[in-house]
């Protein structure tokens, strides 16, 4: 977890250029990819929705200008999008790796990335609505920490878009008026209820992050970890494969469409997981990502360089 929680004075003021810092140089060339590059499997999964829209309509425009915003970003190395949106890491590491000092260098690689242009300047201080420009502060970048029984380290980053962060939605079961009662059916129903609500707002077509299970924090931020799955995988549970799957293809008879836009791509992708909850409480947890599905990750070598990527 970040420890970068009020109170705790140990940040570093001065942006460094990281040179002779290995670790810090391939946390720069991460953040520069995930902000400028879509990974394949959702540039896959937008091609294909463009070719199903019928041509001429505004589902297809639209979807032809995010096409053409994501191949500009890439050429020029610049963000695909002005909301930068929470910088969350995940980093798999060996027991006994020095998260301190990763955590430090993580942080000065996103001043850096913001200075050099890679992320654009925004993150402001929830009380006085300053932006001092570096994206960091308490509580930014998130970093998760996992350890692992292996020597090697893999980071993965995710932009997640502030927009489609306020159309997540956290639901209660039962919920009578929406017929959704503690089971399966109760949570295909709130979670297409999730999607209608949202309209195409939070930048659509969209992709569900889902946890069935958990309490309120962690279902959240499970439902969020499946925004580490690929577009193109499926999932090993055999009832939550046909959950998802059910859900994508009821989602796109919606006619909801690209930014709300009307059409048949209101999703690109649908992926859920459980966890164990305790009997008081059944939350279903939606975390939405918009079309600008910032997601790149790293393996590093002995020496902290890139051995290569994951997406
Ligand atoms: S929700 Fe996504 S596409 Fe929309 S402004 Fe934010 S990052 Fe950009």
């Amino acid at each position: 977890m970040n420890r970068d929680l009020p109170g705790n004075n140990s940040e570093n003021t001065g942006v460094s250029d990281g040179s002779s810092n290995p670790l810090f140089d391939s946390l720069v060339e991460l953040i520069r990819r995930t902000s400028a590059e879509i990974p394949d499997d959702v540039r896959n999964a937008l091609v294909a929705a463009l070719e199903s829209e019928k041509k001429g309509t505004i589902a297809a425009s639209a979807l032809t200008i995010i096409e053409r915003n994501i191949e500009l970003a890439r050429q020029k190395s610049q963000p695909i999008c002005q909301d930068t949106g929470t910088i969350i890491f995940y980093v798999t590491g060996p027991v006994g790796q020095d998260q301190v000092t990763f955590e430090e260098t993580a942080r000065e690689a996103v001043r850096f990335a913001t200075k050099k242009g890679y992320l654009r300047q925004n993150s402001v201080d929830s009380i006085t609505g300053v932006n001092d420009g570096t994206n960091v502060g308490p509580g930014a970048p998130t970093i998760h920490f996992h350890q692992h029984r292996s020597p090697t380290v893999e980071v993965r980053l995710i932009l997640k878009g502030g927009g489609c962060e306020n159309v997540g939605a956290q639901y209660s079961l039962p919920i009578e008026k929406l017929h959704a009662m503690r089971d399966l059916d109760g949570c295909r129903r709130v979670i297409l209820d999730a999607v209608l609500q949202a309209q195409g707002k939070g930048c659509g077509p969209g992709i569900l992050g889902v946890c069935i299970g958990g309490d309120r924090a962690s279902g959240y931020e499970l439902s969020k970890q499946q925004f580490l799955r690929r577009l193109d995988d499926r999932n090993p549970e055999a009832r939550l494969d046909a959950l998802e799957q059910d859900v994508l293809k009821t989602a796109n008879e919606l006619g909801i469409g690209p930014m709300g836009f009307g059409g048949r791509t209101t999703l690109l992708g649908v992926k859920i997981c459980a966890a164990n909850r305790v009997p008081a409480s059944y939350f279903v947890s939606v975390s939405y990502m918009c079309w600008a599905y910032r997601r790149q990750g790293v393996t590093l070598d002995a020496s902290q360089a890139i051995a290569g990527w994951l997406f």
